[in-house]
């Protein structure tokens, strides 16, 4: 067997398993609650709230899609035309043409050039944030964040693409077979050090002073069969008067970590409800199934890629001469653009799944739906979310069910429908 063929087999017994473990561990079978719950929750809010709300989603919109496109259109010209290949060219001729410069530089030539497009839309996002109150950012303090992104995402390009190139050059017939194996690795790597590494950077995390509050979140914890080291507060509101609560780490590192909006805005009794949902997320190890499914289309994705490139017109128009050498980046970078763009919306659906089972965890767990839905209502008042968004957007793009979704679902929780 020639290398394409295994890498064609590895490729269809990588989906299968990906499809396989998706279909056992997602819940699909899940009904959403009654769309006339849905409609007598959303009659709980002031009709003037839901206008702001929707009013603000709107004007988010120009500066989302607007980045979203214009992103788009960046890497696809990067990517399909020679224009990335000469990027990457570019920045190697200082160094002899080394394809380690080529490789680090010019990967993050051609990012910075798809992020210096979009930085205009962020800012204009940013400015309708701060219009309606969720951000308290200052611009300095917002481009500090950005220069911080970038600066995270630049160090883990730098070691993927270095990574990446070393392995083609080494084995340029069998680099799919290294390059899945290392994307695989890469995600699960990842998944466990970026909330223990890069949370830090851009927040700072203390613990909960002792207090009923506390105890009581550690008791409720101990009552899942979910044992947490500590709970933290962060200083969430530093930039965003939104609330939210999560639990993060593995085994003996897992804490509850409570924004300090939350602790302001929220009742003591809601704040247990948002941690019993953060509880059901640990309980299922949803964050070890996402990080499985992401690992298996990561390795899957490598081997597309090498697939792809015995296209030789793909090649040509993106000037480059094989997949696996630094002038192809941008044309890789294009192809990973589009594959997200098509996985986008299937990954929220898993996403949205997932969410209404930690919801029915918070409820089988507190046994307190009144709270739930009171919670669900002062989120989506606080955060101004749209409680019942439009159709298109919430199968495109929205990764947990609406609030009128979430507050029907407890209704329907109360009247015994489990
Ligand atoms: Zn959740």
């Amino acid at each position: 067997m020639t290398p394409r063929l295994w890498a064609a087999c590895t490729l269809a017994v990588l989906l299968v398993a990906l499809v396989v473990y998706a279909a056992v561990t997602i819940p699909w079978q899940r009904p959403p609650a009654p769309r006339a719950d849905q409609l007598a929750a959303l009659g709980q809010f002031p009709a003037d709230q839901v206008a702001r709300a929707r009013e603000f989603h709107s004007a988010l919109r120009p500066g989302a899609y607007g980045g979203l496109l214009v992103g788009l259109a960046g890497a696809l010209v990067l990517g399909f035309t020679p224009l990335g290949s000469r990027l990457v060219g570019w920045a190697g001729r200082p160094f002899g043409d080394h394809w380690i410069a080529q490789a680090v530089l010019g990967g993050l030539l051609v990012v910075l050039a798809a992020e210096v497009l979009t930085l205009p839309f962020a800012a204009w996002r940013h400015t309708v944030v701060v219009r309606y109150g969720i951000s308290t950012q200052t611009w300095g303090a917002w481009a500090v964040d950005v220069a911080k992104s970038f600066a995270v995402g630049a160090v883990i390009g730098a070691l993927a693409l270095l990574g990446f190139f070393a392995v083609t050059r080494l084995a340029p017939r069998w680099w799919w077979a290294f390059g899945a194996v290392g994307a695989a690795v890469l995600v699960v790597l990842l998944s466990f050090v970026l909330p223990v590494v890069v949370e830090p950077i851009f927040n700072k995390f203390t613990p909960m002073a002792a207090g009923p509050l506390r105890t009581e979140l550690m008791d409720l914890a101990a009552r899942d069969g979910v044992p947490v080291k500590d709970v933290l507060v962060a200083d969430a509101s530093r930039r965003t008067r939104a609330v939210n609560a999560y639990v993060s780490g593995f085994g003996p590192t897992r804490r509850i970590v409570v924004y300090d909006t939350m602790l302001d805005e929220a009742t003591p009794d809601e704040v247990v409800s948002v941690a019993a949902h953060e509880l059901g997320h640990a309980k299922r190890n949803d964050v070890l199934t996402g990080t499985i499914i992401g690992a298996l289309g990561a390795a899957a994705s490598v081997i597309a890629l090498y697939l792809l490139g015995s296209l030789g017109w793909l090649l040509r128009w993106a000037g480059a001469d094989a997949m696996g050498e630094p002038k192809a980046i941008a044309l890789l970078i294009a192809l990973v653009t589009l594959a997200g763009l098509v996985g986008g919306p299937v990954q929220a659906l898993v996403s949205r799944r997932v969410e209404a089972r930690a919801d029915a965890h918070a409820l089988e767990l507190t046994g307190d739906p009144a709270t739930f839905e009171a919670m669900q209502r002062r989120l989506g008042t606080v955060n101004l979310s749209d409680p019942d968004p439009p159709a298109w957007e919430y199968v495109m793009s929205a990764s947990h069910p609406s609030t009128v979704e979430r507050m029907a679902a407890a209704r329907a929780w109360a009247r015994g429908e489990r």
